[in-house]
């Protein structure tokens, strides 16, 4: 044991005892991050034994372990973690336990593969600047599940993690009156009505390491054994969300401490996780190492970016060439012959049907006056009809796309023009108000990549 291990001073059982005079001390219902992780693991497990030890009368209240699923989970991972769970939803229903668990998910519509591949997001870069996915993949599932029981319950809640101070002082912990259950919760810092516990916040990692394989060695009151996740671990190496731990007071994880990151996570150099679960054996996972290292290496690549952005504002890069925008239409559908490839090699989903139905759903309203590149797409690389293969039909045949391109380039109009115009008012046809058409073209008409040369000529006649 460490100087500065938490047992050092405390024992297991005035833990588990304190945990129990929280949970006793009111109403609200404990939401609980479970990312599978050994932090998250401890509070689970050490909430579970408090509840075991309580009598039937004093478990007053839900517990609710939900565990955040990207998506893009690593598919080590996202398997162990399915597994846990139901493990444990089944075990506390055995048990008579006030405890339900979830997975939660971000919408098939708002998933990282709908944001790349169905309106051309450029992936989060290495330098972490353009980082638009941890909200959407890992906080708002989650913050959302949260608010939901508040609204459910017409209730405040109490959000459960397992996050620790770095450096862990010792320090004893008494239950000193009642004062102790306000003085270890937070208000949480983004969700009204929730307040946040970290139980084992004093706790080093030796020392999570040391309840994990103390009680009843290593076996858990669900079923499984600690051994699976330790070896986890050391196959993975380290290999987290490089910003799961941004807010050490724990305020904002909301989704757990996420110990394994994204397995097509473009923001780190290298996977760590992912390249170390290859070195250990894991040798089914070298498609995904190479997938990412693809997408990585055409981010940048000029060819396959829009030269405006998806509002139709243009900029200059520091070398006077035009700033680069989303991927092209084109560059969207490579990546997802690529993934289709993987997911083929790796007998594996890596994209599911709702998110292809998504991006099908995002292309028909952006950029598809055919509606069937998609479902064409799918069909020719996987020999498989998608489920609405035969409902697509074109919004314009092919003959008359082909007149529209040929009259376009004739009179030098720009054909992104010419289709934006098309679907806008497809899209706006059966408005009665005839307003938001016109506004809507209106929008269209002057959009900055249609007149920024002449705009720089005035400007530079200006000067
Ligand atoms: S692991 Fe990477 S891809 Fe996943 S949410 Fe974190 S930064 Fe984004």
């Amino acid at each position: 044991m460490t100087t500065n291990s938490y047992f050092s001073e405390n024992t297991l059982e005035e833990l588990i005892e304190e945990i129990q005079y929280v949970y006793r001390s009111d109403d609200r219902p404990w939401i609980i991050g479970y990312s599978g992780g050994k932090d998250s693991t401890t509070v689970v497990e050490l909430v579970y034994k408090m509840l075991l030890g309580l009598p039937d009368w004093q478990r007053h209240k839900m517990v609710y372990i939900v565990s955040s699923d990207t998506r893009i989970e690593n598919p080590l991972i996202k398997i162990y973690l399915s597994k846990l769970n139901e493990m444990i939803g089944e075990a506390a229903e055995r048990d008579g336990l006030p405890l339900k668990t979830a997975i939660v998910q971000p919408p098939a519509d708002n998933s990282f593969w709908a944001n790349v591949i169905g309106r051309g997001f450029p992936t989060p870069k290495v330098t972490g600047t353009f980082r638009w996915c941890t909200d959407r993949l890992k906080i708002n599932p989650s913050a959302e599940f949260i608010r939901d029981i508040i609204k459910k319950e017409s209730t405040e809640v109490v959000v459960v993690l397992g996050v620790r101070k770095a450096e862990s002082i010792a320090r004893k912990r008494r239950i000193e009156g009642r004062e102790l259950a306000n003085r270890v919760m937070n208000r949480h810092e983004t969700i009204k009505g929730a307040y946040v516990y970290n139980p084992i916040v004093e706790l080093t990692t030796e020392d999570v390491w040391d309840v994990l394989f103390q009680m009843d060695g290593g076996q858990t009151p669900w079923g499984s054994n600690n051994n699976e996740l330790a070896s986890l671990y050391s196959d993975a190496d380290s290999g987290e969300c490089p910003f799961a731990d941004m807010n050490a007071g724990g305020q904002t994880q909301t989704c757990g401490n996420s110990r394994f990151g994204c397995w097509v996570c473009t923001v780190v150099k290298e996977d760590k996780s992912l390249n170390g679960f290859i070195k250990s054996g894991h040798r089914e996972l070298i498609p995904l190492a190479d997938f990412r290292k693809w997408l990585i290496s055409i981010r940048n690549d000029e060819d396959k970016r829009e030269k405006k952005r998806r509002d139709g504002t243009v900029y200059k890069m520091k070398t006077g060439e035009m700033g680069y925008g989303p991927f092209t239409w084109e560059a969207r559908q490579l990546i997802l012959t690529k993934l289709l490839e993987t997911q083929e090699k790796m007998g594996y989903e890596l994209i599911s049907m709702d998110e292809l139905k998504a991006i099908d759903e995002i292309w028909d309203a952006e950029l598809d006056l055919s509606r069937r590149t998609l479902v064409e797409l799918y069909k020719n690389k996987t020999g498989q009809k998608l489920p609405w293969y035969q409902y697509k039909k074109p919004l314009i045949d092919a003959e008359t796309v082909a007149e529209l391109e040929r009259l376009a380039a004739e009179h030098e109009i720009p054909f992104d023009l010419v289709r934006n115009i098309i679907l806008s008012v497809y899209q706006n046809k059966n408005f009665s108000n005839q307003r938001k058409m016109r506004e809507a073209l209106e929008r269209l008409l002057n959009q900055q990549w249609l007149h920024h040369e002449v705009l720089e000529e005035i400007e530079d006649e200006n000067r």
